[in-house]
């Protein structure tokens, strides 16, 4: 990796410019991400065929580099002693925003660590897609890529999903939607209101809802295809009683939690009144 003499920018390097590029609908590309794609010495892309098709679209012209997850550890010092150098890069996925459930973290590391500016032509990204047509409440939200597909990290993740209060989103693959939904059940989702959003963009748009246990039921009757995230309502709060949240107060207590902070809790995670919550904290 290049060492930069300090963390500050590097006045003569390039631009890694991280560019999203459609999750289907073409029209979805910004005029900016062509300008930039256009301007740039090469286009780093997962799936230099993939690319291909796009860059054709938009009549590009630029080069286009493989940098994708099997040759990413082997390309960032070569790429980043480029952008030192002077040339700047678009950095694109097959679909959507790169870095997220995609390659590109490790170079984005490193052209930071190496003084570069990086910079984002924000675009299409099946999460934030997802999320604005779920109708579900998008002020917090914790998003989980794609699960595990099996073992002690699946698990862990399915059982922090069903308790977890706000938001989550999933990426799965169609062929386990009914699989995972069925996960988030067993481990007492099954009430939570839930969308399935699928070919987002495309032609055959679809949000499907309902309760986690009857899209359950409806996933493992009917085999879809296209490309699929989940979106899962928080819990909702846990209702105690003055007994069970004096309890509580009192193992917060007895974990070295502050009384201020005891009240917060119970009324957060607890819904606790504000009265009662202060009263229990200062008991
Ligand atoms: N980086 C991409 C983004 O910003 O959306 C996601 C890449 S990840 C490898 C691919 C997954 O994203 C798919 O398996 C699916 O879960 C989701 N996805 C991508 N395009 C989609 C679409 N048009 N409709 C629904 N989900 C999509």
């Amino acid at each position: 990796m290049v060492t930069p003499p300090d963390a500050t920018t590097v006045a003569s390097a390039g631009t890694l410019h991280i560019v999203s590029t459609p999750i289907g609908n073409l029209g979805d590309l910004s005029p900016r991400a062509v300008e930039v794609m256009r301007s740039v010495s090469a286009i780093l892309a997962e799936d230099t065929r993939h690319t291909r098709t796009l860059s054709e679209r938009f009549d590009l012209r630029t080069p286009l580099v493989a940098h994708h997850e099997h040759n990413e550890a082997q390309t960032v010092p070569g790429l980043v002693a480029r952008l030192v150098g002077g040339e700047s890069f678009a950095l694109v996925s097959d679909a959507g925003t790169p870095l997220l459930s995609d390659p590109g973290s490790r170079l984005v590391a490193a052209a930071i660590a190496a003084g570069v500016t990086v910079s984002p032509v924000p675009g299409p990204s099946a999460l934030l897609a997802a999320l604005a047509g779920a109708g579900l409440a998008t002020d917090r939200f914790t998003f989980y890529g794609f699960l595990a597909r099996k073992g002690g990290e699946r698990s862990k993740a399915i059982a922090e999903i069903a308790a977890l209060a706000h938001t989550a989103v999933l990426y799965e693959s169609p062929s386990r939607v009914g699989a995972t939904l069925e996960d988030l059940v067993a481990a007492g989702a099954g009430a939570r209101a839930t969308v399935v959003a699928r070919e987002l963009t495309k032609q055959y748009e679809e949000f499907r809802r309902g309760t986690a246990a009857e899209l359950a039921a409806y996933y493992s009757e009917h085999d879809i295809r296209g490309e699929v995230v989940i979106v899962l309502a928080g819990a909702p709060p846990v209702v105690l009683d003055e007994a069970a949240l004096r309890e509580e107060a009192a193992t917060l207590r007895a974990q070295g939690m502050s009384a201020r902070d005891i009240t917060r809790v119970l009324m957060e995670r607890a819904q606790a009144p504000r009265n009662l919550a202060y009263r229990l904290a200062h008991e």
